[in-house]
């Protein structure tokens, strides 16, 4: 999923304050995962908003609405007439439902909420780790499914550096060595030979370092 953390009610205060209207819109998917934007972040925020101006003398008005997911038009539809009624929208969306949300009302002020942090996972409860940058030509079969260029301090693909200590990285004592866990699924794997062979250097025309990118399904075109 996406992770991301929602922004401070100082901060939200302060891009909201122009408008008279707000729009707070949730987003049912990953920000609700990470307890960033779903329907219960949307009611919290709103009331600790509500407070904050009434506390400075200023008056305000804010809607709520959650939808589905604002990285889809389908869903960011069901918002047609929150929008129209509201001066600006608070999107709790990671920074693609944002922007879906901006392209779909092109005359409307779109504000982001949340600041988007990466694509992980909930390890355990209340902690999500960073489990894959996108690179856009996914190598985990290779690595046992542990990502180097994620997990690894240094990117390696050719690890491990040698500097980690009881399995933790030396970058960060607090977070596992990619490498070590790398070495021990190969080898619970009996694939730990697949090491033997160097990894080329990867290309990373795929990623991000060669620009937006675009993901073509011509069999969906319609
Ligand atoms: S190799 Fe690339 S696509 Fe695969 S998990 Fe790592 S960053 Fe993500
Ligand atoms: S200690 Fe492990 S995770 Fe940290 S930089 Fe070295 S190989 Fe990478």
């Amino acid at each position: 999923m996406i992770v991301g953390e929602q922004k401070s009610i100082a901060e939200i205060k302060e891009i909201v304050k122009p408008f008279p209207k707000v729009l707070i819109l949730g987003c049912g998917t990953c920000v609700k995962t990470c307890f960033a934007g779903g329907e219960d972040e949307v009611a919290v925020l709103a009331s600790a908003l509500r407070l904050a101006f009434k506390k400075d003398g200023v008056t305000i008005k804010i809607e709520e609405l959650t939808v589905e997911r604002q990285c889809e038009d389908e869903f960011v539809c069901e918002a047609v007439d929150a929008v129209g009624r509201n001066d600006t929208v608070l999107s709790l969306a990671c920074g693609a439902g944002v922007q879906a949300v901006a392209r779909r009302f092109s005359r409307s002020s779109v504000l982001p909420g949340v600041n988007t942090t990466f694509i992980g996972t909930l390890e355990k409860q209340g902690l999500f780790t960073e489990e894959c940058t996108g690179c856009g030509h996914c190598e985990l079969a290779r690595f046992g499914a542990v990502c180097p260029v994620t997990r690894c301090a240094k990117k390696l693909l050719n690890g491990p550096c040698g500097g980690s200590q009881a399995g933790k990285c030396e970058i960060d004592p607090h977070t596992d060595c990619a490498w070590h866990l790398i070495i021990e699924r190969l080898t619970a794997l009996g694939q730990l030979d697949s090491l033997r062979s160097l990894v080329p250097p990867k290309n990373w025309r795929t990623s991000i370092a060669g620009g937006p990118r675009k993901l073509v399904r011509e069999d969906h075109i319609i």
